[in-house]
């Protein structure tokens, strides 16, 4: 019935290297917002619950039009002749492919550009962040009717862009009526030029004006963009006056965005302004706490309290060196211990370097590193080294800088910005499965740092 036409959507959309496990599983109920279904063995339940899930649980949701949770249980009886399909040690290391820009990344198809890891329920909470996170459940809450505008600034990797997807989606869940749009500023500069371009100012206005709420990230980057500037300033305008809802971030506060027009610039403090700093200690441990157990990755207190000392200023490197010791354990089939935390940790380039690196700098040392030129990791050409190294790189951008997706897959020569999330997935599981390209990555992060702090 209802549970298996579920099923075999996921069968349908699973990717080569998947699909046997998926098809092996077998849905057992669907108890209120929970999908329970069985696989074979540890195994597979860990390829498909942790690995898999979120692509899983976005294409139930899609199929139910509510949100499911997976809960994946063993039952040996299931056990076929996989374990071939386990041992196979070519998996693709690219997706199917439907053209150059189309890599299916199921789930991400939806329009929908918020990150399902980005919610209210993932967030820490510490007194770096308290404040921020208030003003943007209160706006959650009542869209429109509070602060208006908000605007929250703070440096690179403190949760700026995780707090504005929390509100799009706590608004989505609670108030489905209310029309969401969530852009990267750059997108809003692209879709505005675009527009022009093809003589579609009308749609462009209609697109960004028929909502309720708008959230913008980072709008530093309109500064010395003139012409968006004034359109913008309209929109913000009739939205405003609508009692419409808008969020934006930005690097800087208001004041600190010189470029930027003096009436737009004293229209984002009409609200509230609040900041985000980087996390004190307890709150850092907290995060890395949180992101193992949803990540399942297993790693002693010890560790995490470890690595929450190394790293003060950036969550998002946080993060990344979490996801670094985890891989570097897994490929060597060790406990993740202060031992091997300390190994993989020790030639950590000092903090502070991030905001000197750039996707430029990224694809100008990646294709150094692979002894390609930049314009064959923006072309179409699909041979393994290529792929690999446009992958890496992807994946690079995506740990490293700022950039959203769309903007990212700009950058790799106009391709779709499923395509950026598939290879950031791709390059993240294969860091735990391969050494090659876990010393690749590795070895690449620290050069680009390492140019970064030259520079
Ligand atoms: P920013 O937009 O300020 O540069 P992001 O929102 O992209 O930063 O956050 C960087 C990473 O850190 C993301 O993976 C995000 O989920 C994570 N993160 C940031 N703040 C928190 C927090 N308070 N709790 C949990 N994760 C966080
Ligand atoms: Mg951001």
């Amino acid at each position: 019935g209802a549970l298996t036409g579920a099923w075999h959507q996921v069968c349908e959309l699973a990717g080569t290297p998947i699909k046997p496990w998926v098809k092996a599983a077998k849905p057992l109920a669907l108890h209120e917002s929970t999908l329970v279904i069985a696989v074979p063995n540890d195994f597979s339940r860990e390829r498909v619950a942790v690995r898999h899930r979120d692509w899983i649980e976005s294409t139930l949701a899609g199929h139910f039009g509510r949100p499911i949770h997976l809960a994946v249980s063993v039952d040996p009886s299931l056990e076929t002749d996989l374990e071939d399909a386990t041992a196979s040690p070519e998996l693709p290391l690219d997706a199917p492919t439907l053209g150059m820009g189309a890599a299916p990344v199921p789930g991400a198809s939806n329009g929908d550009r918020l990150n399902p890891k980005y919610t209210f329920e993932n967030f820490v909470i510490g007194s770096s962040n308290r404040f921020a996170h208030a003003a943007a459940v209160a706006v959650a809450e009542a869209p429109g009717k509070s602060y208006n505008p908000l605007m929250i600034y703070g440096p690179s990797g403190l949760g700026k862009t995780h707090l504005l997807h929390g509100i799009g989606h706590y608004v989505r869940q609670y108030f489905p009526q209310v029309r969401v749009k969530y852009v990267s500023t750059e997108e809003l500069t692209n879709d505005f030029i675009n527009a022009i371009s093809e003589n579609r100012t009308v749609e462009f206005r209609k697109t960004y004006r028929d909502i309720d709420v708008l959230l913008i990230d980072d709008i530093q980057f309109l500064e010395s963009k003139i012409q968006t500037q004034e359109e913008f300033f309209h929109t913000f305008n009739t939205l405003h006056n609508a009692q419409k809802q808008i969020v934006m971030t930005s690097d800087r506060p208001p004041k600190a965005l010189e470029a930027l027009e003096p009436r737009l610039r004293s229209r984002f403090e009409w609200g509230l302004l609040t900041d985000i700093q980087p996390p004190d200690l307890e709150t850092r441990i907290a995060i890395l706490r949180k992101k193992a157990t949803s990540e399942h990755l297993s790693a002693t207190p010890e560790v995490l309290e470890f690595i929450a000392g190394k790293i003060a200023t950036n969550i998002r490197e946080l993060e990344g060196a979490l996801i670094r010791v985890t891989a570097f354990a897994s490929l060597n089939h060790q406990p993740v211990d202060m031992r091997l935390a300390e190994e993989v940790l020790k030639d950590l380039i000092p903090e502070g370097v991030e905001a000197q690196i750039t996707p430029p700098l990224i694809m100008s040392q990646t294709a150094n590193y692979f002894n390609i030129t930049v314009d064959d990791l923006c072309g179409p050409a699909r041979t393994h080294v290529l792929v690999t190294a446009r992958q890496i790189a992807m994946y690079l951008c995506r740990e490293l800088t700022d950039f959203s997706l769309p903007a990212i897959g700009r950058l790799f020569g106009g391709r779709d910005h499923t395509t950026v999330m598939h290879a950031n997935k791709k390059i993240r599981q294969l860091m735990a499965e391969r050494r090659t390209i876990y010393n690749q990555v590795t070895e690449l992060t620290n050069r680009i740092k390492q140019a970064a702090s030259a520079r």
